[in-house]
């Protein structure tokens, strides 16, 4: 194990319900922690539909989807909670002394008092590219996310996609001037980003910032070169498939959580599950009634909050405060 780390709280998916749940732990001075195997915050609003906007969010009449994800972002700042990005969960497992193991697949083991799984539709995996020998190079020459642009820095670089994750990349990187080459493979004509962001890879192309290769495909890859429906050589070094994600429900299913149709069942009174310590919040719980969106998800967190506080402190008394009263205070 690399290191074991304690909080008061953990909090398994950092999509819009997980970052509510920070913020109601915060007013009540439970610290947590969030981990999400995406390497950004914001679950389904950040990967699916960062640019749509929202309507029922109460109080804001009109709010585009990864705006949301930012002010949650902001509303939970001043109770600095730790943040374990890219790292999946693979096990929880009850101690003996009430508290919680987790483990992560980077070998990472961190203990809480209270379990909070905020999992949405599971964990995102990258849609991949359906070439023979791709494994091989996972390790070395292919990245499903972009995590640290500068190892692009003087490199030649291959991005494939026509979704806002592949323009919005191709922008930043030819913008940046960051990379030997650059060139952006897209199957079609049409793309499915933005407008905006296609008119600025049309102008990028224009200037010879971008090589942009349309009714294009790769086809094969080896170490040194990228082959392109089925003729054109090009060297890389690295190749960006950006296919988009899609949710699986994953370890989750492996926890001993009564489960039904992929989802954990848990009481309607606070969402705790069939484990002592452990709840689970938005579109990942069901029940009788149960609706996916984000304003019960956050009815939930706030329930979920006040039964761990009882379970954490038996012999104390919960005492609902309202922030106009209390306000929003550092630990
Ligand atoms: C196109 C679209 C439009 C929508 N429009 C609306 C709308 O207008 N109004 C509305 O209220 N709702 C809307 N929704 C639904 C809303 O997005 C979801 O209800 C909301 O995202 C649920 O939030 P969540 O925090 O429960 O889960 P998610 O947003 O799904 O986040 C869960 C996170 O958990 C992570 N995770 C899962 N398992 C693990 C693991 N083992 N280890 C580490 N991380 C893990 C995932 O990577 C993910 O980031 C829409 C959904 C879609 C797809």
């Amino acid at each position: 194990m690399n290191k074991t780390e304690l909080t008061d709280v953990i909090i398994i998916g950092a999509g819009p319900c997980g970052l509510f749940g920070v913020f109601q732990f915060g007013l009540i001075k439970l610290r947590c922690r969030v981990i999400d195997v995406l390497p950004e915050v914001g679950g389904q609003c950040s990967t699916i539909y960062p640019k749509k906007p929202i309507y029922d969010i109460p109080g804001s009449p009109e709010v585009l989807a990864g705006k949301l994800i930012k002010n949650l972002e902001k509303q939970i700042k001043t109770f600095e909670p730790i943040f374990s990005l890219g790292e999946k969960v693979l096990k929880i497992n009850k101690k003996r002394n009430k508290k919680i193991e987790v483990i992560t697949n980077k070998g990472n083991k961190y203990i809480a008092k209270v379990v909070v799984i905020a999992g949405g539709l599971g964990c995102f995996e990258p849609r991949k590219p359906k070439i023979e020998n791709i494994t091989e190079y996972e390790k070395t020459k292919i990245d499903y996310f972009v995590t640290e642009p500068e190892k692009y820095k003087n490199k030649n670089v291959v991005i494939s996609g026509g979704g806002d994750s592949a323009l919005d990349w191709a922008i930043f990187l030819a913008e940046k001037k960051y990379c030997k080459t650059l060139t952006l493979i897209h199957r079609s004509e049409r793309f499915r980003g933005h407008l905006d962001s296609v008119d600025k890879i049309i102008n990028l192309s224009k200037k010879n910032k971008i090589n942009l290769m349309l009714n294009s495909q790769v086809t094969n890859i080896s170490s040194e070169k990228i082959t392109i429906n089925k003729k054109q050589k090009l060297n890389y070094d690295f190749w960006i498939p950006l296919f988009g994600l899609s949710p699986k429900l994953g370890p989750i299913a492996e926890w001993g959580l009564n489960l039904e149709n992929n989802k954990i069942k848990v009481r309607t009174y606070d969402y705790k599950t069939n484990l002592n310590g452990v709840y689970a919040i938005g579109d990942i719980n069901t029940y009788k009634g149960k609706l996916n969106l984000i304003l019960c998800g956050f009815h939930e967190a706030a329930l979920a909050t006040q039964s761990a506080y009882k379970y954490i402190n038996p012999d104390k008394k919960f005492l609902l405060k309202y922030t106009t009263v209390s306000g929003v205070n550092k630990f």
